[in-house]
Protein backbone atom coordinates (compact mmCIF):
# COMPACT_ATOMS: atom_id res chain seq x y z
CA UNK A 1 0.00 0.00 0.00
CA UNK A 2 1.45 3.82 -0.83
CA UNK A 3 1.88 6.20 1.25
CA UNK A 4 -1.07 7.48 2.50
CA UNK A 5 -2.19 10.16 5.58
CA UNK A 6 -4.27 9.11 8.46
CA UNK A 7 -7.35 11.76 9.30
CA UNK A 8 -8.44 13.35 12.33
CA UNK A 9 -12.28 11.88 12.21
CA UNK A 10 -13.84 14.88 14.24
CA UNK A 11 -11.62 18.06 12.42
CA UNK A 12 -10.95 16.17 9.09
CA UNK A 13 -6.83 17.04 9.33
CA UNK A 14 -4.00 14.87 9.10
CA UNK A 15 -1.43 14.25 11.96
CA UNK A 16 1.53 14.57 9.33
CA UNK A 17 1.85 18.41 9.51
CA UNK A 18 5.45 19.55 9.11
CA UNK A 19 7.04 22.92 10.58
CA UNK A 20 9.78 24.97 8.90
CA UNK A 21 11.45 26.99 11.54
CA UNK A 22 13.04 31.10 11.12
CA UNK A 23 16.36 31.59 11.71
CA UNK A 24 15.63 33.11 14.68
CA UNK A 25 14.32 29.81 16.47
CA UNK A 26 15.69 26.74 18.10
CA UNK A 27 15.72 23.32 16.01
CA UNK A 28 13.14 22.38 17.87
CA UNK A 29 10.66 24.40 16.70
CA UNK A 30 11.15 22.84 13.09
CA UNK A 31 9.61 19.23 12.52
CA UNK A 32 8.78 16.94 9.34
CA UNK A 33 5.40 15.71 8.73
CA UNK A 34 6.48 12.48 10.88
CA UNK A 35 5.62 14.93 13.88
CA UNK A 36 6.36 17.35 16.29
CA UNK A 37 8.75 14.61 18.35
CA UNK A 38 10.05 12.77 15.65
CA UNK A 39 13.58 14.76 14.90
CA UNK A 40 13.09 14.88 11.41
CA UNK A 41 12.72 18.29 9.96
CA UNK A 42 12.28 19.66 6.36
CA UNK A 43 15.22 19.14 4.29
CA UNK A 44 16.81 21.19 1.55
CA UNK A 45 19.37 20.09 -1.40
CA UNK A 46 23.12 22.17 -1.44
CA UNK A 47 23.04 24.49 -3.73
CA UNK A 48 25.79 24.35 -6.59
CA UNK A 49 27.53 27.42 -8.11
CA UNK A 50 25.72 27.45 -11.49
CA UNK A 51 22.49 28.67 -9.23
CA UNK A 52 24.03 31.85 -8.89
CA UNK A 53 26.36 32.43 -12.04
CA UNK A 54 23.29 32.87 -14.12
CA UNK A 55 22.95 35.93 -15.14
CA UNK A 56 19.28 36.35 -15.82
CA UNK A 57 18.77 33.94 -12.72
CA UNK A 58 16.48 34.72 -10.12
CA UNK A 59 18.79 32.37 -8.49
CA UNK A 60 17.31 29.42 -6.62
CA UNK A 61 14.34 31.37 -6.12
CA UNK A 62 14.67 32.09 -2.49
CA UNK A 63 12.58 34.21 -0.18
CA UNK A 64 15.60 34.79 1.89
CA UNK A 65 15.79 31.45 3.28
CA UNK A 66 18.50 29.48 4.95
CA UNK A 67 20.23 26.16 5.23
CA UNK A 68 21.04 24.54 8.22
CA UNK A 69 23.91 22.27 8.79
CA UNK A 70 22.30 19.57 11.40
CA UNK A 71 25.77 17.71 11.25
CA UNK A 72 27.84 16.74 13.77
CA UNK A 73 29.81 19.15 15.91
CA UNK A 74 33.07 17.46 15.43
CA UNK A 75 32.49 18.17 11.56
CA UNK A 76 33.06 21.48 12.49
CA UNK A 77 35.60 23.51 10.31
CA UNK A 78 36.32 26.71 12.17
CA UNK A 79 36.80 28.57 9.16
CA UNK A 80 33.96 27.56 7.91
CA UNK A 81 31.60 28.35 11.26
CA UNK A 82 33.11 32.17 11.08
CA UNK A 83 31.42 32.21 7.62
CA UNK A 84 28.08 31.29 9.57
CA UNK A 85 25.21 33.73 8.86
CA UNK A 86 23.76 32.77 11.92
CA UNK A 87 25.42 33.68 15.48
CA UNK A 88 24.91 30.14 17.18
CA UNK A 89 24.33 27.38 14.25
CA UNK A 90 26.45 26.96 11.38
CA UNK A 91 23.70 28.92 8.23
CA UNK A 92 23.84 30.27 4.84
CA UNK A 93 21.76 32.06 2.89
CA UNK A 94 20.18 30.09 0.17
CA UNK A 95 20.75 32.47 -2.20
CA UNK A 96 24.17 33.09 -2.05
CA UNK A 97 24.70 35.78 -4.84
CA UNK A 98 25.91 38.31 -2.11
CA UNK A 99 28.49 36.21 -0.93
CA UNK A 100 32.10 36.66 -2.25
CA UNK A 101 32.91 34.30 -4.80
CA UNK A 102 35.94 32.86 -2.82
CA UNK A 103 33.82 32.01 0.30
CA UNK A 104 30.84 30.68 -1.36
CA UNK A 105 33.25 28.22 -2.91
CA UNK A 106 34.55 26.95 0.17
CA UNK A 107 30.72 27.40 1.47
CA UNK A 108 29.40 25.16 -1.73
CA UNK A 109 32.05 22.74 -1.07
CA UNK A 110 31.61 22.24 2.37
CA UNK A 111 27.81 21.59 2.17
CA UNK A 112 27.95 19.12 -1.02
CA UNK A 113 30.12 16.93 1.38
CA UNK A 114 28.09 17.04 4.42
CA UNK A 115 25.03 16.59 2.13
CA UNK A 116 26.10 13.16 1.33
CA UNK A 117 26.37 12.15 4.94
CA UNK A 118 23.66 14.97 6.39
CA UNK A 119 20.38 16.05 6.11
CA UNK A 120 20.66 20.10 4.95
CA UNK A 121 17.53 21.58 6.74
CA UNK A 122 15.60 24.40 5.17
CA UNK A 123 14.98 27.18 7.17
CA UNK A 124 12.08 29.49 6.37
CA UNK A 125 12.78 33.08 5.05
CA UNK A 126 10.54 35.94 5.29
CA UNK A 127 8.90 35.34 2.34
CA UNK A 128 9.39 31.36 1.99
CA UNK A 129 6.63 29.83 -0.15
CA UNK A 130 7.46 26.47 0.68
CA UNK A 131 4.21 24.02 0.58
CA UNK A 132 5.70 21.42 2.73
CA UNK A 133 5.68 22.82 6.16
CA UNK A 134 3.71 25.87 7.93
CA UNK A 135 6.16 29.01 8.44
CA UNK A 136 7.36 29.45 11.77
CA UNK A 137 6.53 33.18 11.47
CA UNK A 138 3.07 32.15 10.99
CA UNK A 139 1.76 29.86 13.50
CA UNK A 140 4.00 29.30 16.93
CA UNK A 141 5.46 26.11 18.12
CA UNK A 142 2.69 26.78 21.26
CA UNK A 143 -0.22 26.59 19.13
CA UNK A 144 0.85 23.66 16.64
CA UNK A 145 2.85 21.31 19.21
CA UNK A 146 -0.11 18.92 19.71
CA UNK A 147 -0.94 18.80 16.04
CA UNK A 148 0.53 15.32 15.04
CA UNK A 149 -0.41 13.99 18.37
CA UNK A 150 -2.66 11.30 17.91
CA UNK A 151 -5.03 8.61 20.30
CA UNK A 152 -7.57 6.24 19.55
CA UNK A 153 -10.97 5.68 20.34
CA UNK A 154 -11.06 1.67 20.57
CA UNK A 155 -13.33 -1.16 19.73
CA UNK A 156 -13.60 -2.73 23.20
CA UNK A 157 -12.63 -6.61 23.45
CA UNK A 158 -15.64 -8.98 24.79
CA UNK A 159 -12.82 -9.39 28.21
CA UNK A 160 -13.01 -5.38 29.02
CA UNK A 161 -12.35 -4.30 32.27
CA UNK A 162 -12.35 -1.07 33.80
CA UNK A 163 -9.04 0.31 34.37
CA UNK A 164 -8.52 3.85 36.68
CA UNK A 165 -8.43 7.15 35.01
CA UNK A 166 -11.18 5.82 32.50
CA UNK A 167 -13.47 8.82 31.62
CA UNK A 168 -17.70 8.42 32.01
CA UNK A 169 -18.16 7.16 28.82
CA UNK A 170 -15.64 4.29 28.73
CA UNK A 171 -16.89 2.48 31.06
CA UNK A 172 -20.21 2.90 29.93
CA UNK A 173 -19.73 3.08 26.10
CA UNK A 174 -18.65 0.33 23.37
CA UNK A 175 -15.04 2.34 23.11
CA UNK A 176 -12.43 3.21 24.86
CA UNK A 177 -9.22 5.40 24.70
CA UNK A 178 -5.99 4.62 23.75
CA UNK A 179 -2.91 6.24 24.68
CA UNK A 180 -1.24 8.83 22.90
CA UNK A 181 1.44 8.55 19.57
CA UNK A 182 2.50 11.30 18.39
CA UNK A 183 4.32 10.25 14.82
CA UNK A 184 1.95 7.75 13.27
CA UNK A 185 1.62 9.23 10.29
CA UNK A 186 0.71 7.33 7.58
CA UNK A 187 -0.29 3.97 6.95
CA UNK A 188 2.79 2.48 6.27
CA UNK A 189 4.81 3.39 9.10
CA UNK A 190 1.33 1.96 11.47
CA UNK A 191 3.83 0.40 13.90
CA UNK A 192 6.23 2.96 14.09
CA UNK A 193 5.73 3.50 17.38
CA UNK A 194 3.53 2.31 20.45
CA UNK A 195 0.55 4.70 22.10
CA UNK A 196 1.92 5.75 25.25
CA UNK A 197 0.82 4.94 28.14
CA UNK A 198 -0.24 1.61 27.46
CA UNK A 199 -4.04 1.23 28.35
CA UNK A 200 -6.53 -1.71 28.65
CA UNK A 201 -3.67 -4.02 27.83
CA UNK A 202 -3.12 -2.14 24.16
CA UNK A 203 -0.18 0.01 22.97
CA UNK A 204 -0.67 -0.86 19.52
CA UNK A 205 -4.03 0.21 17.84
CA UNK A 206 -4.69 -0.19 14.19
CA UNK A 207 -6.94 3.82 13.39
CA UNK A 208 -9.32 2.99 10.31
CA UNK A 209 -11.66 5.33 9.00
CA UNK A 210 -14.58 3.17 7.99
CA UNK A 211 -16.54 0.66 10.34
CA UNK A 212 -16.51 -1.57 8.17
CA UNK A 213 -13.08 -2.17 8.29
CA UNK A 214 -13.54 -2.82 12.52
CA UNK A 215 -16.87 -4.42 11.83
CA UNK A 216 -15.33 -7.28 9.09
CA UNK A 217 -12.24 -7.42 11.33
CA UNK A 218 -10.34 -6.67 7.97
CA UNK A 219 -6.88 -6.61 8.98
CA UNK A 220 -7.08 -9.45 11.83
CA UNK A 221 -5.77 -7.14 14.84
CA UNK A 222 -6.03 -7.58 18.20
CA UNK A 223 -6.69 -3.75 18.69
CA UNK A 224 -9.07 -1.44 15.99
CA UNK A 225 -9.04 2.45 16.83
CA UNK A 226 -10.95 5.87 15.48
CA UNK A 227 -8.15 8.13 14.99
CA UNK A 228 -8.78 11.58 16.60
CA UNK A 229 -7.08 14.68 18.10
CA UNK A 230 -8.00 14.84 21.80
CA UNK A 231 -8.91 18.35 21.78
CA UNK A 232 -10.80 17.57 19.14
CA UNK A 233 -12.82 15.55 21.19
CA UNK A 234 -13.08 17.76 23.70
CA UNK A 235 -14.93 20.13 21.69
CA UNK A 236 -17.41 17.34 20.35
CA UNK A 237 -18.20 16.99 24.20
CA UNK A 238 -19.61 20.18 24.57
CA UNK A 239 -20.78 20.79 21.54
CA UNK A 240 -23.41 17.71 22.76
CA UNK A 241 -23.24 19.58 26.26
CA UNK A 242 -24.97 22.37 24.61
CA UNK A 243 -27.33 20.42 22.64
CA UNK A 244 -28.32 17.64 25.12
CA UNK A 245 -27.42 19.16 28.35
CA UNK A 246 -24.86 16.38 28.87
CA UNK A 247 -21.64 14.92 27.53
CA UNK A 248 -22.67 12.55 24.62
CA UNK A 249 -19.34 10.84 23.31
CA UNK A 250 -21.69 7.86 22.11
CA UNK A 251 -22.95 10.49 19.35
CA UNK A 252 -19.60 10.90 17.82
CA UNK A 253 -19.27 7.22 17.42
CA UNK A 254 -23.00 6.51 16.52
CA UNK A 255 -22.11 9.16 13.47
CA UNK A 256 -18.74 7.44 13.00
CA UNK A 257 -20.27 3.85 12.56
CA UNK A 258 -22.85 5.11 10.31
CA UNK A 259 -21.30 8.00 8.59
CA UNK A 260 -17.59 7.80 7.90
CA UNK A 261 -15.52 6.60 4.93
CA UNK A 262 -12.58 7.03 3.32
CA UNK A 263 -14.01 10.92 2.17
CA UNK A 264 -15.26 12.18 5.02
CA UNK A 265 -15.31 14.34 6.67
CA UNK A 266 -14.42 17.21 4.46
CA UNK A 267 -17.61 19.37 4.51
CA UNK A 268 -18.16 20.79 1.55
CA UNK A 269 -17.95 24.43 2.89
CA UNK A 270 -14.81 23.26 5.03
CA UNK A 271 -12.33 24.88 1.99
CA UNK A 272 -8.76 24.96 3.43
CA UNK A 273 -9.22 21.30 4.35
CA UNK A 274 -10.40 20.59 0.80
CA UNK A 275 -7.58 22.67 -0.56
CA UNK A 276 -4.73 21.00 2.14
CA UNK A 277 -5.76 16.86 1.59
CA UNK A 278 -3.69 15.47 -1.17
CA UNK A 279 -1.60 12.20 -0.66
CA UNK A 280 0.74 14.25 1.57
CA UNK A 281 -0.66 17.64 2.94
CA UNK A 282 -0.10 20.92 1.40
CA UNK A 283 0.40 22.93 4.07
CA UNK A 284 -1.46 26.26 2.17
CA UNK A 285 -0.16 30.02 3.58
CA UNK A 286 -3.78 31.17 5.62
CA UNK A 287 -4.48 27.40 6.06
CA UNK A 288 -1.77 27.28 9.58
CA UNK A 289 -5.05 27.40 11.82
CA UNK A 290 -5.84 24.26 11.19
CA UNK A 291 -3.03 22.96 13.05
CA UNK A 292 -3.70 24.93 15.64
CA UNK A 293 -5.16 23.32 19.14
CA UNK A 294 -8.79 24.25 19.56
CA UNK A 295 -8.57 23.95 23.66
CA UNK A 296 -5.78 25.75 24.61
CA UNK A 297 -5.38 28.88 22.83
CA UNK A 298 -2.42 31.03 23.36
CA UNK A 299 -3.47 34.68 24.77
CA UNK A 300 -7.01 33.80 25.00
CA UNK A 301 -7.03 34.49 28.86
CA UNK A 302 -5.69 37.97 28.27
CA UNK A 303 -9.39 39.25 26.99
CA UNK A 304 -11.24 37.75 30.00
CA UNK A 305 -10.74 40.89 32.85
CA UNK A 306 -12.58 41.56 35.56
CA UNK A 307 -15.21 44.39 35.38
CA UNK A 308 -14.05 47.61 36.95
CA UNK A 309 -16.01 48.20 40.42
CA UNK A 310 -19.11 49.84 40.15
CA UNK A 311 -19.27 53.48 41.24
CA UNK A 312 -22.52 55.26 42.34
CA UNK A 313 -22.80 58.09 40.05
CA UNK A 314 -21.92 56.45 36.94
CA UNK A 315 -24.52 54.66 35.75
CA UNK A 316 -24.91 53.73 32.15
CA UNK A 317 -27.68 54.64 29.93
CA UNK A 318 -29.23 51.47 30.17
CA UNK A 319 -29.77 50.48 33.80
CA UNK A 320 -32.41 52.92 34.32
CA UNK A 321 -34.43 51.16 31.54
CA UNK A 322 -36.80 48.30 32.73
CA UNK A 323 -35.64 44.93 31.78
CA UNK A 324 -37.79 44.02 28.81
CA UNK A 325 -37.08 47.33 26.83
CA UNK A 326 -33.41 47.08 27.38
CA UNK A 327 -33.80 43.28 25.92
CA UNK A 328 -36.02 44.45 23.26
CA UNK A 329 -33.13 47.65 22.64
CA UNK A 330 -30.07 44.92 22.54
CA UNK A 331 -31.92 42.37 20.57
CA UNK A 332 -31.81 44.68 18.10
CA UNK A 333 -28.15 45.74 18.25
CA UNK A 334 -24.97 43.78 16.46
CA UNK A 335 -22.86 41.93 19.14
CA UNK A 336 -20.59 44.78 18.33
CA UNK A 337 -23.01 47.44 18.99
CA UNK A 338 -23.57 46.06 22.63
CA UNK A 339 -20.08 46.10 23.51
CA UNK A 340 -19.69 49.45 22.39
CA UNK A 341 -22.24 51.26 24.12
CA UNK A 342 -20.34 49.43 27.08
CA UNK A 343 -17.29 50.29 26.07
CA UNK A 344 -18.76 53.84 26.07
CA UNK A 345 -20.24 53.66 30.11
CA UNK A 346 -16.94 51.29 31.26
CA UNK A 347 -18.94 51.33 34.66
CA UNK A 348 -21.66 49.51 32.96
CA UNK A 349 -24.05 47.27 35.20
CA UNK A 350 -24.44 43.77 35.34
CA UNK A 351 -27.83 43.49 33.20
CA UNK A 352 -26.67 44.95 30.57
CA UNK A 353 -23.29 42.50 31.04
CA UNK A 354 -25.57 39.64 31.47
CA UNK A 355 -27.61 40.44 28.55
CA UNK A 356 -23.92 40.50 26.38
CA UNK A 357 -23.58 37.21 27.90
CA UNK A 358 -26.34 35.82 26.55
CA UNK A 359 -25.91 36.98 23.03
CA UNK A 360 -22.17 35.92 23.13
CA UNK A 361 -23.16 32.45 23.53
CA UNK A 362 -25.64 32.07 21.31
CA UNK A 363 -23.69 33.87 18.38
CA UNK A 364 -20.60 32.23 19.46
CA UNK A 365 -21.74 28.57 21.18
CA UNK A 366 -17.87 27.95 20.56
CA UNK A 367 -16.63 29.71 23.21
CA UNK A 368 -17.14 27.73 25.67
CA UNK A 369 -15.32 30.07 27.96
CA UNK A 370 -18.69 31.95 28.50
CA UNK A 371 -21.44 29.12 29.28
CA UNK A 372 -19.00 25.73 30.53
CA UNK A 373 -16.73 24.71 33.84
CA UNK A 374 -16.32 21.15 32.16
CA UNK A 375 -12.63 20.56 32.61
CA UNK A 376 -10.54 19.57 29.99
CA UNK A 377 -9.46 15.51 29.51
CA UNK A 378 -5.79 15.23 31.01
CA UNK A 379 -4.86 14.24 27.14
CA UNK A 380 -5.56 17.31 25.51
CA UNK A 381 -2.75 19.44 26.24
CA UNK A 382 0.82 16.91 26.15
CA UNK A 383 2.30 14.53 23.64
CA UNK A 384 2.96 11.74 24.05
CA UNK A 385 6.57 11.98 24.43
CA UNK A 386 5.63 14.66 27.24
CA UNK A 387 3.66 12.10 29.48
CA UNK A 388 6.71 9.42 28.54
CA UNK A 389 9.14 12.51 30.00
CA UNK A 390 6.84 13.68 32.68
CA UNK A 391 6.96 17.34 31.09
CA UNK A 392 4.16 19.65 32.15
CA UNK A 393 2.82 20.96 28.51
CA UNK A 394 1.85 24.97 28.99
CA UNK A 395 -1.54 25.74 28.39
CA UNK A 396 -3.64 26.69 31.00
CA UNK A 397 -7.27 26.35 30.41
CA UNK A 398 -9.75 28.94 31.36
CA UNK A 399 -12.19 28.43 33.65
CA UNK A 400 -14.71 31.11 34.39
CA UNK A 401 -15.70 30.70 37.68
CA UNK A 402 -18.24 33.53 38.22
CA UNK A 403 -19.57 35.14 35.05
CA UNK A 404 -20.47 37.83 36.81
CA UNK A 405 -17.50 39.09 37.22
CA UNK A 406 -16.02 39.19 33.89
CA UNK A 407 -15.88 41.94 31.67
CA UNK A 408 -17.94 40.20 28.58
CA UNK A 409 -17.77 43.27 26.49
CA UNK A 410 -13.96 43.43 26.62
CA UNK A 411 -14.10 39.27 25.86
CA UNK A 412 -15.81 40.09 23.15
CA UNK A 413 -13.37 42.99 21.77
CA UNK A 414 -10.18 41.47 22.22
CA UNK A 415 -11.52 38.17 20.45
CA UNK A 416 -12.86 40.18 17.77
CA UNK A 417 -9.47 42.24 17.05
CA UNK A 418 -7.48 39.53 18.10
CA UNK A 419 -8.73 37.56 15.01
CA UNK A 420 -8.89 40.56 13.00
CA UNK A 421 -4.74 40.35 13.55
CA UNK A 422 -4.67 36.47 12.45
CA UNK A 423 -4.14 35.60 15.87
CA UNK A 424 -5.94 33.23 18.22
CA UNK A 425 -5.89 30.72 15.24
CA UNK A 426 -7.07 27.75 17.57
CA UNK A 427 -10.09 29.48 17.87
CA UNK A 428 -10.91 30.19 14.30
CA UNK A 429 -9.67 25.95 14.07
CA UNK A 430 -12.11 25.41 17.17
CA UNK A 431 -15.21 27.59 15.19
CA UNK A 432 -14.53 25.67 12.51
CA UNK A 433 -14.50 22.19 14.26
CA UNK A 434 -17.64 23.48 16.51
CA UNK A 435 -19.43 23.37 12.78
CA UNK A 436 -18.74 20.46 11.95
CA UNK A 437 -19.33 18.25 15.50
CA UNK A 438 -22.90 20.60 15.14
CA UNK A 439 -23.80 18.72 11.48
CA UNK A 440 -22.88 15.50 12.90
CA UNK A 441 -25.31 15.74 15.48
CA UNK A 442 -27.84 16.87 13.46
CA UNK A 443 -27.53 13.64 11.17
CA UNK A 444 -27.11 11.93 14.71
CA UNK A 445 -30.45 13.66 15.67
CA UNK A 446 -31.60 12.02 12.86
CA UNK A 447 -30.58 8.88 13.24
CA UNK A 448 -32.03 8.59 16.35
CA UNK A 449 -35.15 10.03 15.15
CA UNK A 450 -35.65 6.66 12.50
CA UNK A 451 -34.67 4.66 15.05
CA UNK A 452 -37.11 5.60 17.12
CA UNK A 453 -35.09 5.93 20.09
CA UNK A 454 -35.11 8.69 23.03
CA UNK A 455 -31.27 10.43 23.74
CA UNK A 456 -31.47 8.16 26.68
CA UNK A 457 -31.21 5.16 25.09
CA UNK A 458 -27.51 3.58 24.84
CA UNK A 459 -26.83 5.00 21.51
CA UNK A 460 -24.41 2.20 19.96
CA UNK A 461 -26.04 1.11 16.37
CA UNK A 462 -25.31 -3.10 15.85
CA UNK A 463 -22.23 -3.59 13.70
ZN1 LIG B 1 -8.83 16.82 14.92
ZN1 LIG C 1 11.88 28.66 2.14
Amino acid sequence: MGYSEIICQICGVTFAIARIRTPQEPPTAAWDNHGTTGGGFVMCWAPDEDDFDDENSDGNVSGGCMIAVRADRDHEDGDLLALSQHPEEEMYPEDMRGVSKQDRAKILKRLGDLEKKYCLEHVAGPECGAGDGYHGDRISVEEMRTCSTMQGLVAKPPNWEPEDGDEDFERSGQYFLSGLVDSITNVDGLYSESSYPKRHGCDNTLPVTRHRDIAEDRYHVDFYSIPIHPACLESFKRATLRRYDRVDVGAFIQWWEVDSDEKSPVPIEDEDVRAGRSQWWQHFQGSEYLAANPCFVPNLDKGFLPMAPHTAGHEELFSSLPSEIRSLIFNHLSLEDISNLLLASPLSNRPSQNELRRRLILEWPWLWEAWSKLEYSVWVGPTARDLRESVKPPGKQIIVSDTDVVNWGSVFRWITKQRSNGELKGLKNRQRIWKRCEEMLDIVDTLRKYAGIGEETPVLLDG
